[in-house]
């Protein structure tokens, strides 16, 4: 009997399925990468294992020891902007940090490639952004500065109209009470 079609695909379903990492393939340096130590394991019973670092990474994996080789990241240097408030002057009441990041054994190729990573400190967690999606959030964060200035300027601009309009009126006031005329 001719075997069905379904099963005659599956060899050639199975070879399109990209090999997924693991914990071994850490051992193996690719180009940008170096080898570093790493403190694997949980105090008390820990051991060094080489792994491969890419070399935007500032981790000290030895420093910065894992429970297991799987949870390993490397993480670039951060860099971020945060704003105190008039009514909490000093205090970060707001703020972003973004850094490269790469999760070497993720699921989601994306993960496991260098991406950017944006935070706010937040409980909501981290966001990670592909080049791509990092270059649009970067165009989209110029716009919004280029918002803040605008909205900076109109602020300034009423403010000094609103102080002109009152001085006026403090004048009316004082020559009201001198007798001058209005
Ligand atoms: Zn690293």
């Amino acid at each position: 009997m001719a075997k069905s079609a379904s099963s005659q695909h599956i060899p050639a379903a199975l070879a399109a399925i990209p090999q997924q990492p693991t914990a071994a393939d850490q051992s193996i340096a690719r180009p940008g990468e170096r080898m570093v130590p790493a403190l694997i394991g949980w105090p008390g019973r820990q051991t060094t294992a080489l792994i491969a670092c890419p070399e935007w990474c500032e981790i000290d994996h030895v420093d910065n020891w894992a429970h297991a080789l799987e949870d390993v990241d490397h993480y670039g240097e951060d860099d971020g902007w945060s704003t105190d408030s008039v009514l909490q002057p000093g205090d970060a009441v707001i703020e972003l940090y973004a850094r490269l990041h790469s999760d070497p054994v993720a699921d989601s190729p994306a993960m496991r490639e260098a991406h950017v990573l944006i935070g706010d400190g937040s409980a909501s967690g981290d966001c990670y952004l592909t080049p791509e999606m990092a270059e649009r959030a970067a165009d989209e964060l110029i716009a919004f500065a280029s918002t803040v200035r605008h909205l900076a300027r109109v602020a300034r601009q009423a403010n000094a109209a609103a102080g002109r309009s009152r001085r006026r009126v403090q004048q009316v006031e004082l020559r009201k009470l001198s007798g001058g005329a209005v």
